[in-house]
């Protein structure tokens, strides 16, 4: 829909599986847009659980938290509909007692992240008020994930982000959080 030509993240999920041997993807989704082609291809499909956080009703329009995933798929696509304004404490309560209890009990063979950083204070795009402290924990609650279930096999994808000074600086608190040691 006017984002990309390829859905990155929809490829790597199944090169894992086909290439590599890997069952389950965990796709997480925290650009401010709900990843309406991700959970579409995906929604069908038990091994790979997609779950997005996103600024709703906005554009493309879908996300709501009724949509769950269908046929086999039922209940491995989960969304987070936020309204505008949300800032690094509603983020983190979803990541750490929504995200985190669910994807643990999932056990992924491996993390992907749709790692957008339009819900940053500073986007032009959205309304949201996250920070570089925000996406730095949130890494951190993935790496969790990563390190418990997937032998710490995590790959993060850029995605949006529309202030570059903004962008800049998250991706560095991200991948700085990324390399750390635990
Ligand atoms: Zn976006």
């Amino acid at each position: 829909m006017g984002f990309c030509l390829f859905n990155n993240v929809a490829v790597l999920a199944r090169y894992l599986q086909q290439q590599h041997g890997l069952d389950n993807i965990l796709i997480i989704d925290w650009d401010v847009h709900h990843g309406n082609g991700t959970q579409h291809i995906f929604e069908d499909d038990a091994s790979v659980f997609y779950v997005s956080t996103h600024q709703y009703p906005y554009y493309p329009g879908t996300g709501a938290t009724t949509e769950t995933g269908q046929g086999r798929g039922k209940g491995f696509t989960m969304n987070f509909p936020l309204p505008p304004g949300c800032d690094d404490a509603v983020y983190i309560e979803i990541f750490e007692q929504h995200l985190l209890p669910r994807a643990l009990e999932y056990r992924p063979d491996a993390v992907l992240i749709s790692a957008g950083f339009d819900a940053h204070r500073d986007d032009p795009l959205a309304q949201m008020l996250v920070t570089e402290e925000g996406y730095r924990r949130m890494t951190q609650v993935v790496k969790e994930i990563a390190a418990t279930c997937s032998q710490n096999r995590l790959i993060s994808i850029l995605e949006g982000g529309y202030d570059l000074d903004a962008l800049g600086r998250s991706v560095t608190a991200h991948v700085n959080e990324l390399q750390r040691d635990p």
